[in-house]
């Protein structure tokens, strides 16, 4: 028996059979297993066979806690000093095409006053990533650490980063694993992935944005539903307060696409100009964190609080302070934050342009995210496996919204390359993705379509 084993009083083996026999583990045989997995006493095959139970049996909340909880605490989870007790928050967002809400979420909040240490990831098949987004940015730097990420929250309020060695080294094996054994896609696997690197953040509260539709994970409102609401029981149970915000992903988020031209609309939204839907989600997400976090009485003073600080320059000011501290010259910084900047002159545009007309005339009921992300994905602006390079430049500009009229041969999309060139068949996937109509078919949703509040709240 390995140390970890003795522990628990029980063998890997054992606990693995009794997974895959429906039983229950206990946080401390969750913990031993943990243990086994750091340590690296425990077999990969082992580790892939408990994943598989999981998979196939469930676990309950109190389970799915301790799990999450025993990934936590398999690295470094940080501390904060005492005055910002209460005051550490973050979001999480389950992906999305155009979901740029970091950007501008981040320093808005800490205009309002609470601290963000946002641990953000990189893109992976359709959905971007906020650091590949950052990285557009000359001298943007997304690795920092622990210490000089206290600073930053310390002097600015902000910062976004990418994950540290140190915080939930379980999670990077048992992710790994997940991956070779087609366990990704289960409740308390992603739970306890989620949560736990949230939870090492030291966060007070976390909103989740959790989407659904044609461009998300989950493609209807009750699955999406499900997760939502396993994630805030858990992140409860870990005594961080969490709520949940439901929202639509079926047309892109704002009119911009593709890493650079989605920090170019985030500014723009930091600058009070940004498209109502990217500013609905950033005031929704943020106001629930200021609610959380006790700074305003309710969301709705939280909301007024963010559009204030977007449209005073307070957010603005935040973020040109972010980019300063995470490695961007002050010159370049105060220039994309300056009022009218060519975001171009720091930015690298793509070397061609193409425009593509409406078919027919008639209102513009729906646009595919799915088809443009994977369009885009194509012609090099996201990647299919971990490690590969982007082309920041490639994207796509939106030139219609939602409801309106168009005329046939008008202009309604602006897509930028370099190469590889926009083939025949992506011209045609992309014609197919607008969707036109009689002006009765077309129903305005708003993007959130439900709130899950946190238990006594
Ligand atoms: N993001 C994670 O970090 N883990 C998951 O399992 C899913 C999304």
């Amino acid at each position: 028996m390995s140390s970890s084993e003795a522990e628990c009083g029980a063998s890997f083996p054992e606990l693995i059979r009794r997974k895959r026999d429906g039983g229950q583990l206990s946080k401390q045989e969750i913990g031993a297993f943990m243990r086994g997995i750091t340590s690296g006493s425990i077999q990969e095959g082992q580790i892939g066979a408990m994943l598989m139970a999981i998979w196939q049996k469930g676990m309950v909340a109190e389970e799915t806690v301790a799990l999450t909880q025993e990934m936590m605490q398999s690295g470094e989870v940080l501390q904060w000093p005492e005055a910002w007790d209460g005051l550490v928050v973050d979001k999480h967002s389950t992906g999305g095409v155009g979901d740029k809400i970091s950007l501008p979420l981040a320093p808005a909040l800490a205009a309002c006053g609470v601290k963000v240490p946002m641990i953000s990831g990189r893109g992976l098949a359709h959905t971007g990533g906020t650091l590949d987004k950052l990285e557009s940015i000359p001298g943007f730097t997304v690795t920092q650490p622990v210490e000089k990420i206290r600073q930053i929250l310390e002097n600015v309020g902000c910062c976004i980063v990418g994950q540290t060695e140190t915080l939930v080294p379980a999670d990077r094996v048992m992710y790994a694993l997940r991956d070779a054994t087609s366990t990704v896609d289960s409740l308390p696997l992603i739970t306890g992935s989620i949560l736990s690197k949230k939870g090492a953040e030291g966060l007070n509260a976390l909103v989740l944005d959790v989407k659904f539709g044609k461009a998300a994970l989950y493609k209807d409102l009750d699955s999406a539903r499900g997760l939502a609401q396993s994630m805030v029981t858990v992140g409860n149970g870990m005594g961080m307060r969490t709520g949940a915000v439901l929202s639509r992903m079926d047309a892109p988020i704002g009119r911009m696409v593709g890493n650079t031209l989605e920090v170019c609309e985030a500014l723009e939204c930091l600058k009070g100009r940004g498209p109502d839907d990217l500013e609905e989600l950033v005031k929704s997400l943020g106001g629930y964190l200021l609610w959380m976090s006790g700074r305003t009485a309710s969301s709705e003073q939280g909301q007024e609080a963010l559009a204030t600080v977007l449209h005073n320059g307070a957010a603005l000011q935040k973020f040109e302070a972010m980019l300063q501290a995470q490695g961007v010259s002050a010159d370049i910084a105060q220039s994309l934050c300056s009022s009218q900047c060519d975001y171009f002159l720091h930015m690298k545009p793509a070397e061609h342009k193409s425009e593509l007309t409406a078919q027919s005339d008639g209102t513009v009921v729906d646009i595919d995210g799915m088809v443009l992300a994977q369009v885009l994905h194509a012609l090099g602006a996201g990647r299919t496996k971990a490690g590969e390079p982007i082309n920041h430049s490639v994207g796509a500009e939106i030139l219609v919204i939602l409801g309106q009229e168009v005329k046939k041969g008008e202009p309604w999309l602006r897509i930028h390359y370099d190469w590889p060139a926009l083939n025949a068949q992506q011209h045609s996937d992309l014609q197919a993705a607008l969707l036109v109509g009689k002006a009765d078919s077309y129903h305005a949703s708003p993007r959130v379509a439900e709130f899950i509040l946190p238990p006594k709240m």
